[in-house]
């Protein structure tokens, strides 16, 4: 029998926010989304993000739910991608070619050390995931990194321009014709929406306000990042690359338009500054390191935002009745989000069986 369609308040039009109300929107349920920013220059951390999506290079720092979740929500990526492109006719790059990770020769260590770590975490069945790469390996998938005798090929991993994947949601949220209000913060409580003009009521109410709901979270706190963004013809990447070094850890993203997203710092505070100086000159030299004619590249842009962080870094997906609450995304809301939809859409379902037996 066909799931009973409701009518859901969405608040926060961020990354989680857009996805999930693209999601409902196509499953039949009536949708207001409410952001209390602007939609075309979102203020949450989706808009500075890389958009990376590895869980592998994540599994490194993180606990085991993150390279899961992130492993479930690479099954949904590719199609939510072309599904969103053949709707919307915006491409939004979603490219499937993994990443490479690279050290310097005198600090070959850090790859034995990710390589030993990542074999420990996901147990011998898993080993294949990592690729060794010497010289002619390397260059054959990268050839501009001839500088580097070895590295570690993550061939799952995958990237999306979120620069064109927001506004393509945004896109396809305006073609279902659901209510958008912009520049309209508010506070979320059990089926109600509160804005500073009175309380609207819905079936189920969703918060996808990342830092916006740091008082209703426990624990919740934002957490520092900085990415530049360069321009040169000179150096052609295929994919992401990470370069592990002892203190100065980069990722370099190449996008269209001979542009790369490098990045990023990640430091406990929730200052939204512009980038500083020492961040600037750390990630710039890591890259000059990569590739000397990076030199010549032109900075186009500095991003600065915080990531929505819990105290454990892993993602909440809070229900109670008439409330679901999801956040904690940290840094790694674009390799999370497709999964933490699906938990979303299975407490939906769950609240429209429970709210049928009440009825
Ligand atoms: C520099 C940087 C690089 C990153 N790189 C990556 C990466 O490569 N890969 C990856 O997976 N993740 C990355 N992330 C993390 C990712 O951006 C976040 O995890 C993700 O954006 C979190 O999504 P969200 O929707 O929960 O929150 P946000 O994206 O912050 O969106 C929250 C939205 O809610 C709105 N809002 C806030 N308060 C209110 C209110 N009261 N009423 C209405 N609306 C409100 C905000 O304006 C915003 O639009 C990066 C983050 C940063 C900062």
């Amino acid at each position: 029998m066909a799931e009973r369609k409701i009518n859901i308040a969405v608040a926060g039009a961020g990354l989680m926010g857009r996805l999930l109300a693209w999601r409902l929107s196509e499953k039949g349920h009536q949708v207001t989304l409410f952001e209390s920013g602007s939609l075309e220059k979102p203020a949450g951390a989706c808009h500075a993000a890389a958009g990376m999506i590895s869980p592998l290079s994540e599994l490194f720092h993180c606990p085991l739910p993150i390279y899961q979740l992130g492993m479930q929500s690479l099954q949904y990526w590719p199609y939510w991608a072309k599904q969103l492109e053949q709707a919307t006719g915006t491409k939004v790059d979603y490219r499937e070619k993994g990443s490479i990770l690279i050290a310097h020769p005198q600090d070959r260590s850090e790859l034995l050390q990710f390589q030993q770590e990542l074999n420990a975490k996901l147990g011998s069945d898993n080993r294949d995931q990592l690729q060794w790469l010497d010289n002619n390996a390397l260059r054959d998938l990268e050839p501009e990194l001839d500088r580097f005798d070895q590295g570690l090929y993550l061939a799952s991993e995958a990237d999306i321009d979120n620069r064109k994947l927001l506004p393509a949601l945004l896109k396809a949220l305006k073609q279902y014709e659901i209510e958008i209000r912009e520049n309209t913060p508010v506070d979320c409580g059990s089926e109600t929406i509160q804005t500073e003009n009175g309380n609207e009521y819905f079936d189920l109410v969703i918060d996808t306000r990342g830092l916006g709901a740091k008082n209703q979270i426990n624990g919740l706190r934002g957490v520092r990042g900085e990415v530049m963004v360069v321009e040169t013809p000179e150096v052609q990447l295929n994919r992401p690359v990470r370069l592990l070094h002892p203190r100065y850890q980069l990722y370099a993203v190449p996008r269209a338009n001979n542009q790369t997203v490098i990045g990023a710092t990640e430091i406990e505070s929730e200052d939204r500054s512009p980038i500083s100086l020492r961040s600037t000159m750390e990630l710039s030299s890591a890259l000059y390191s990569i590739h000397p004619a990076f030199a010549e590249a032109r900075v186009i842009e500095t991003r600065v935002n915080c990531r929505p962080a819990t105290m454990d870094n892993l993602p909440v997906v809070e229900s109670e009745p008439g409330l679901i609450r999801i956040n904690g995304l940290f840094r790694h809301g674009y390799l999370l989000a497709p999964a933490l939809v699906a938990q979303a859409e299975s407490e939906i379902s769950k609240f429209i069986q429970t709210t049928e037996q009440v009825t």
